[in-house]
């Protein structure tokens, strides 16, 4: 190996370090993006979860409300069936004479109410 081969194989050896040392850096600039995307896609995923969770809590929400609206209307059908029976036993359940015994005679305020109230 002459001098001149010997020159001509550093050089190449400096241009092969110099292209790694420029893709190392291309490398360098390619992973930060992919940190930074990594970064923003976790924020992202964390943001989701919570209106996940929130809309979840929202629907389970809802759904108590409708079953308090059955229970309110249940509630209803049971407390004229309540006056209807408190009636039955002889009491008067309309606001004339709310509570007081009917002494076996039916009420016309008592029976409008009780119908008014099915309705
Ligand atoms: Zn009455």
């Amino acid at each position: 190996m002459n001098t001149k081969e010997v020159f001509e194989q550093v050089s190449d050896m400096e241009e092969q370090i110099g292209q790694l040392y420029q893709q190392l850096g291309d490398l360098k600039i390619h992973l930060s993006e992919l940190l930074e995307e990594n970064h923003r896609l976790a924020h992202e995923n964390h943001h989701l979860r919570q209106r996940l969770d929130q809309s979840i809590e929202e629907e389970s929400e809802r759904d108590d409300s409708t079953t308090n609206q059955k229970r309110a209307i249940e509630n209803i059908g049971e407390g004229y069936d309540n006056l209807a029976r408190l009636y039955e036993e002889g009491f008067h359940i309309c606001n004339v004479h709310f509570g007081s015994p009917r002494q076996n005679e039916d009420c016309l305020f008592c029976l409008s109410f009780l119908n008014k109230t099915k309705e």
